[in-house]
């Protein structure tokens, strides 16, 4: 909703509002929160509440630190959870330079930059629905997370298997009393690992909605005595968790243009074009929707998660999966995102991926409805079937070559991503692991 500042000052004396947590997210995708007391709202609702960008990792250089955060009034919410200090309301903001432009390197100004492409082209709205999965573990008696898990469960089990479904249960009253509209929650295949799923809404909301998501799940954990993790694959031997996206793009007309009802398999030739360009630029997107060195140990066979790039209307395994509901429901649904990924800069990317297909016509190839998994190397060179990338190392180099994922994330955030990231990958390449040891130590 949008609120005007004369409606959030009366909210404030209603709710008897005593903190605003002001939330911005840093290039890594990490929740950002500066809290300040109520007395600064009038200096906030003019834009003119500064802090400083430099203590920020990878955000700005010591030179241009100064930095303001202008609040986005429709963001406004109240954390459910008071405390005996006064109520505690949320708004997220936009990174602003102390000469009052948009500051490139907040990624959330960046996909709002990206959406007026898409509405140049003549949509109206980038449709996401996440799919977020995460695991609990115990908490020890100093606070901090074991690798003890808190359950046995499995898919879809009922208690007494699944003790957690009372905390599920907690995180969604939580989710809903914050504006949530959550369709589902429910045990995942692995031991301690869980799905909770919210409705569809446009590309900004749904990337905030991620970052409050996270939050709320943790906090709500902590109440348990449990630390969810949103990394993609904490234990060896089972699944890791995902965050699949599922996507549609809206016209002018609010109606779904990946549907067609005449069209082949009830898609569009848009829906088309944007898969072509999602496939075609789909190991360079790797980089950023699966942007740590751990996003690679998911990305194996034998546990759900795509290994190849390729789609399907009919089967799971593919990176790329249409699911079967048609009309205003018609939708892509993108498997291979894991939640460690900035999900400003990851839908910023998909949806640049999309629109480079869009402009330029791009084709998908046929769709693998085998099961791929099941298919020899020969099979698959006859099919062309390529591979993601199976390391952080190898999806830096495509990003490195890939122009339009600079256009998704413009200079400044894809100069900066690349430096943390290649620095991630070379401290990781060069640490001596319990593995190594194990295998050679006594062999050689
Ligand atoms: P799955 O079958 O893969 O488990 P879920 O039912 O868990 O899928 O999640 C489906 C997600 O897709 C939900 O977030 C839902 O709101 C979203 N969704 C539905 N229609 C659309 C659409 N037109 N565009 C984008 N997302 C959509
Ligand atoms: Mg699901
Ligand atoms: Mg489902
Ligand atoms: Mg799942
Ligand atoms: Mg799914």
């Amino acid at each position: 909703k949008q609120y005007t500042p004369d409606d959030i000052r009366e909210m404030v004396s209603k709710e008897d509002v005593r903190f605003l947590r002001l939330m911005f997210t840093d290039l890594l995708g990490t929740a950002k929160n500066v809290e300040v007391p109520i007395s600064q709202l009038d200096q906030l609702l003019a834009g003119k509440l500064m802090f400083d960008g430099s203590s920020i990792d990878g955000f700005v250089r010591i030179e241009e630190s100064d930095m303001y955060l202008k609040p986005d009034l429709s963001t406004w919410m109240v954390f459910p959870w008071g405390d005996e200090h006064g109520k505690v309301a949320r708004l997220t903001c936009s990174v602003y330079t102390s000469d009052g432009e948009k500051f490139v390197g907040d990624p959330r100004n960046n996909l709002i930059r990206v959406l007026k492409e898409m509405k140049d082209l003549g949509f109206s709205d980038f449709n996401i629905g996440p799919e977020p999965e995460f695991f609990l573990f115990e908490l020890d008696e100093n606070g901090n997370p074991t690798e003890k898990l808190n359950d046995k469960g499995s898919y879809f089990d009922l208690a007494p298997m699944d003790l957690a479904a009372n905390v599920r249960r907690d995180m969604v009253l939580e989710l809903e009393k914050m504006g949530f509209n959550v369709e589902a929650s429910h045990h995942e295949v692995a031991p301690g690992q869980h799905e909770i799923d919210f409705e569809y809404d446009n590309a900004v909301v749904a990337a905030d909605h991620i970052q409050t998501f996270k939050m709320v799940v943790k906090t709500v954990a902590r109440r348990y005595g449990l630390y969810a993790t949103f990394m993609p694959k904490p234990l060896n031997g089972v699944n890791g968790s995902g965050m699949h996206m599922n996507m549609s793009l809206f016209d002018k007309d609010g109606n779904n243009a990946f549907y067609d009802e005449n069209g082949e398999g009830g898609l569009s030739q848009t829906a088309y074009y944007f898969l072509g360009g999602i496939l075609k630029h789909a190991q360079a997107l790797t980089a950023i929707c699966n942007p740590t060195v751990n996003s690679y140990k998911r990305l194996v066979p034998g546990f759900e998660a795509p290994v190849y790039i390729a789609w399907s209307g009919a089967n799971r395994s593919p990176m790329v999966r249409v699911p079967i509901a048609r009309g205003k429901g018609t939708r892509l649904e993108l498997r291979s995102v894991d939640p460690s990924a900035n999900p400003y800069l990851a839908i910023a990317a998909i949806l640049e991926a999309g629109l480079d297909g869009i402009r330029n016509k791009i084709e998908p190839d046929e769709p693998i409805d085998r099961n791929i998994y099941r298919m020899d190397g020969k099979e698959l060179k006859l099919d062309h079937i390529k591979k993601l990338p199976a390391t952080l190392h190898n999806a830096l180099l495509d990003l490195q070559e890939d122009s339009v994922m600079e256009d998704a994330l413009g200079s400044h955030i894809y100069q900066n991503f690349l430096d943390a990231k290649n620095m991630e990958w070379t401290a990781y390449s060069q640490n001596v692991s319990q593995w190594e040891r194990e295998r050679y130590l006594d062999m050689l």
